[in-house]
């Protein structure tokens, strides 16, 4: 066992502190990681509040992991010492079912191992990245290009291929209308990535408070939802519809945006029901989703393509000490767009 010092959550109620975590030896097909930079996602600060279920503390969250390779076991071939690299939202699944095999191990029909909170192979219990080392098998580790700036690739690694995978999946590309909804750490990299794949680009958010943003970010439009007349004015305009956002939205307003075959999906949780009328989707043969991460080749698919388009998440970079002020902004909103945690400051 190696002790590695970390930032962890005590309880469901009271900050996140100093202390030490247990990662395991670095077994045959393990590569050990020296992480530099870790991005705070939102599903951090609901996991370690208990608000997705009981939690096993301590627990030291982050699956926005940046660093460089510091040990590779016997049997690694995908990875060398002084390697630039990264772990997102899993770091292991069962490799055998049919999404497994197909590369989605996102969708594992047992269940992916989640970077944070979740019982190993092992049967210890997974600590993230807020902490200065993690062990993971090879085959759940990217390789983080050379172009990109290690701190503004961090949030790739969540807030990126959540948004990269539904864009391919549903084939963002030039001559399709693509919106996003929600202008945060989710919807600033749908907006970069949908305008790198050649998409027109509008971004649909309450107000037009951040408009310059979105429009400086790569959106063609940007448009108010909190105007009723929006929804007249767009009516059958888009292609795709991302929808960032974690609240509940009026999903027949959203739908009656979409044009003939027009996908509205989701890539934020809220976390009570939503209901929808059929008559929305079945008129003009309509889908309503959801989308969840990406897979591991996928996921090295969008840092290379990032990489490529000289796409980064724009990003305030803090010291550890500040972590539990950043999880208020978070939940205020008051960041752009996404906090990254220097790593070596834990030391
Ligand atoms: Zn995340
Ligand atoms: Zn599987």
């Amino acid at each position: 066992m190696l002790n590695v010092k970390a930032y962890a959550a005590t309880s469901p109620t009271g900050p996140l502190a100093p202390t030490t975590i247990e990662r395991r030896d670095v077994g045959p097909r393990d590569v050990l990681i020296e992480i530099r930079y870790a991005g705070i996602c939102h599903s951090d600060i609901h996991t370690v509040r208990g608000e997705w279920g009981p939690v096993s503390y301590p627990l030291a969250p982050g699956h926005e992991i940046v660093g460089i390779v510091a040990e590779v076991g016997p049997e690694v071939t995908r990875h060398a010492v002084g390697d630039r690299v990264g772990v997102g939202c899993m770091v292991n699944s069962c490799r055998e079912c049919d999404a497994c095999r197909r590369g989605e191990e996102q969708y594992c029909a047992n269940g992916m191992i989640g970077t944070y909170g979740a019982v190993d192979v092992d049967g210890t219990l997974t600590q993230g990245g807020y902490s200065t080392h993690v062990v993971v098998t090879e085959d759940f580790v990217v390789r983080v290009p050379e172009a990109l700036p290690l701190d503004a690739a961090a949030p790739l690694l969540c807030a990126g291929i959540t948004t990269y995978s539904p864009l391919r999946h549903w084939k963002a590309g030039p001559g399709r209308r693509v919106a996003v909804v929600g202008l945060g750490g989710l919807g600033h990299m749908a907006v970069k990535l949908a305008r790198a794949m050649g998409a027109e680009v509008t971004v649909l958010s309450q107000s037009l408070k951040k408009r310059d943003d979105g429009l400086r970010l790569g959106a063609d439009h940007y448009h108010a939802t909190g105007d009723p007349g929006t929804f007249e004015r767009l009516a059958g305009s888009f292609d795709l519809i991302v929808n960032t956002v974690s609240a509940g939205i009026d999903l027949d307003a959203y739908l009656s945006l979409l044009a003939v075959d027009g996908t509205l999906v989701n890539v934020g949780a809220p976390a009570e029901p939503l209901s929808l009328n059929v008559f929305s989707l079945l008129m003009a043969r309509k889908s309503f989703a959801g989308s969840a991460i990406g897979g591991i080749r996928e996921t090295q698919e969008m840092l290379d393509f990032c990489a490529e388009h000289g796409i980064g998440a724009e990003v305030e970079v803090i010291p550890a000490e500040k972590i539990n002020e950043a999880y208020e902004r978070v939940l205020a909103s008051d960041v752009r767009y996404r906090f990254v945690i220097d790593v070596s400051t834990l030391n």
